[in-house]
């Protein structure tokens, strides 16, 4: 409350009462510290871009991690000057595949291809957590942040000014990783995410052990269990839980999951314990082409394939061979966005033009790498010095809940916003 007419603001480019396209730029003395730069897809799946912002102003981008809500417009920051680029080496590597497959699917709307892609991350400084970095007037620090493996919230120093940029982040332990570690620090403005803000999860290993006896009753009655997954760490997280468990079926492995978990175990000090997942990969057969995926739906077993929500990728073909028997299963892992395949499924039980009716077993498991109301609240309890949270990353009726919850909580005395992509907040 001391500091008067501070020249720092906060300019939300994305993430503005919606969940994803994340775009947050903190600005002072005409130069800007870019935190995600990420897009969404609307119903045709071209993506939709954050706010304009002119490369030459970026002091540095910080990518927290590598969803494609985080990343996906960064590229075209990149055509004609190159600003500082700052993420884990994990979050470069996953970014780059994951880049190039969405020039692969949507090339002719994006204002940018792999060279420029190459070109971004050719400029890119890779950092660990707890490093202090110095851009122009902005000190950085990535912190651990519990979402995916390589994920990193951002702790600011600016004019005075401590700000807490937490991106996507989890506060439990999960297989690849351990709950955020974001406690203790000084924080004047809160930049964080409300995605669940205003609901909680069950408890991670009641979750664990219900899809793990779920997935063993089907396989022992013969039948098999597709598993649509996200590539970028859902799928590994699925793997781990049956590898641990030590699963003696077997386990085909299909899409880019294959890729990333090679990505992660080269990077083994990202995982908790990079031992699961390394026994998994080594235990369950990749699917390596067509001849492959023939025979994977075959015999009692998993199949883990991407996409997450059933929208391509090959877990489409094996649910078309797998949902005609009520022996095998379709075990939804991921979250399932509105007007997607996964979502029908499970509230109409079809899939297709045709309206196909699948009358094998589907579930939905909360395995969330989202953090929620619980967590929130902690998270922000584990703070110090706080005058204002930002929520951002999330659907504006679930924030207004979370927002009165936190007024409540705090008597008033915490400032909540919920802004509007677009709107510039002056910090005082
Ligand atoms: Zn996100
Ligand atoms: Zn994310």
């Amino acid at each position: 409350m001391t500091r008067k007419n501070s020249r720092v603001s906060i300019e939300i480019l994305g993430s503005g009462r919606e969940v994803g396209r994340a775009a947050i730029s903190i600005n002072y003395n005409g130069r800007k510290l870019l935190l995600d730069y990420g897009v969404n897809f609307d119903e045709n799946d071209n993506p939709i871009f954050p706010g304009h912002i002119r490369p030459r102003d970026i002091e540095a981008l910080v990518l927290t991690h590598s969803h494609l809500d985080h990343i996906g417009a960064a590229p075209s920051l990149y055509v004609s000057v190159f600003p500082r680029l700052i993420a884990t080496p994990v979050t470069l590597d996953v970014s780059k595949l994951l880049l190039y497959d969405m020039i692969k699917l949507n090339g002719p709307f994006l204002p940018y291809d792999n060279a420029t892609v190459d070109d971004m991350l050719g400029h890119a400084e890779t950092r660990g957590y707890g490093e202090k970095i110095t851009a122009g007037d902005f000190e950085v620090t990535l912190l651990y942040n519990g979402h995916i493996p390589g994920s990193a919230a951002v702790y600011v120093n600016i004019d005075s000014n401590t700000i807490l940029y937490t991106s996507d982040f989890n506060t439990v332990t999960t297989k690849l990783m351990e709950p955020a570690r974001l406690g203790g620090y000084k924080v004047n403005t809160l930049i964080i995410e409300s995605t669940y803000g205003s609901s909680n999860h069950p408890p991670r290993e009641e979750t664990e052990k219900l899809f793990y006896d779920s997935v063993e009753e089907v396989v022992k009655k013969g039948g098999t269990v597709l598993v649509p997954s996200f590539s970028v760490s859902r799928g590994q997280e699925i793997m781990c839980i049956l590898a641990e468990r030590g699963f003696s079926y077997p386990v085909w492995i299909d899409g880019m999951i294959r890729q990333i978990t090679e990505i992660y175990l080269a990077h083994g000090e990202y995982l908790r314990d990079p031992s699961i997942l390394s026994k998994a990969a080594n235990q369950f057969r990749m699917v390596k082409g067509w001849q492959d995926r023939r025979k994977a739906y075959k015999k009692p077993g998993v199949i883990i394939a991407s996409a997450g929500m059933l929208k391509g990728g090959p877990s489409l073909y094996y649910l078309k061979k797998l949902a005609g028997d009520p022996k095998n299963a379709v075990f939804l892992v991921s979250y399932q966005a509105e007007g997607t395949p996964g979502r029908r499924i499970i509230e109409e039980g079809v899939y297709g033009d045709a309206d196909i009716p699948v009358k094998a077993r589907v579930q939905w498991f909360d395995f969330s790498s989202h953090t929620d109301q619980n967590g929130i609240m902690q998270t922000i309890k584990g703070l110090r010095g706080l005058e204002r949270i930002i929520l951002v990353h999330g659907d504006p009726m679930i924030q207004e809940e979370l927002a009165n919850k936190i007024k409540e909580e705090y008597d008033g005395n915490i400032e909540v916003l919920i802004p509007s992509n677009g709107e510039n907040i002056q910090l005082r």
